[in-house]
């Protein structure tokens, strides 16, 4: 079967990554997005916005896929799996699974913000250096700067008011078109471009299964919303797979 996962931050959320918009628990409880997530936010005070990051780049390396994560990528084994994410952690990958599209980017790809070069990623990403000497969440830690032309090094993550990656963005749309399910894991459908691709595949026809302890701006054009976490749901959809087989 031809499978399309859309997945946000309550994918990572059993892992110990915290959502954005859960209360008291979210990030955004204690941090003002637009204090961090922004361009304007970084120019303005850049140590707090790559300390922040820096922080969450190290939580995001201290934790392990869970067992969503592990679920999604097992069942690429035997259907055709793609996986499109907003979120910037690598666990998706960590799990096994295969040409993930990152819709926001990734903590693992810094740049230059004035002239765009590359910083050394993956491992080398300056985000991980220095891991002993990680900020708290809400600590400051000046950028890096540019080898090549003095700018401020900046996360590889798509910000506020920035555009998609091409490349991701295509390849999300390609997944839905090509997919018998859509499967919509844990995430609130408030951020655009993104939370427009399932109401794009239900009005393409496809069958829309949502995965989220909470109902959220997707459950009403969803065909059926799983009320529980990603672990759980994502074992319970592979179980009755063959009830939306084409
Ligand atoms: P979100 O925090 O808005 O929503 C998370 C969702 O996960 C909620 O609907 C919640 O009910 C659900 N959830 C909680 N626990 C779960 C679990 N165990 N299993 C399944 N679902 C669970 O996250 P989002 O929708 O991914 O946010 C969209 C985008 O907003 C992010 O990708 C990010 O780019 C952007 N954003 C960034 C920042 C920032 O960087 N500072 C801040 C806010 C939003
Ligand atoms: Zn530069």
């Amino acid at each position: 079967m031809r499978i399309a996962f859309l997945t946000g931050a309550g994918m990572s959320a059993e892992s110990g990554v915290p959502t954005f918009r859960d209360a008291l628990t979210g990030l955004w409880a204690r941090f003002d997005a637009e204090q961090l997530a922004t361009e304007a936010a970084f120019r303005r005070d850049p140590a707090l916005v790559w300390g922040w990051y820096r922080w969450r780049a190290a939580l995001v390396r201290r934790v392990a896929p869970n067992a969503g994560h592990t679920g999604i990528a097992a069942l690429a084994m035997e259907h055709d799996v793609a996986v499109v994410t907003q979120n910037v952690d690598d666990l998706h990958e960590r799990a096994g699974s295969r040409d993930v599209a990152h819709l926001h980017g990734s903590l693992f790809a810094s740049r230059c913000i004035d002239c765009g070069g590359t910083a050394g990623d993956g491992e080398h990403d300056p985000i991980l250096r220095d891991a002993h000497a990680v900020p708290d969440e809400g600590g400051h830690e000046d950028p890096p700067r540019c080898a090549a032309c003095g700018g401020a090094i900046r996360p590889g993550v798509v910000w506020f008011g920035e555009a998609l990656p091409d490349a991701a963005w295509n390849a999300a749309i390609d997944a839905i078109e090509r997919s018998e399910l859509v499967v919509v894991v844990g995430t609130s459908g408030l951020v655009h471009p993104a939370a427009s691709l399932p109401r794009m595949a239900r009005d393409a026809g496809k069958r829309v299964v949502e995965i989220n302890p909470r109902p959220t701006a997707i459950t009403p054009l969803a065909d059926e919303h799983f009320a529980c976490g990603a672990g759980v749901g994502i074992a319970r959809m592979e179980r009755e797979l063959a009830r939306w087989r084409p």
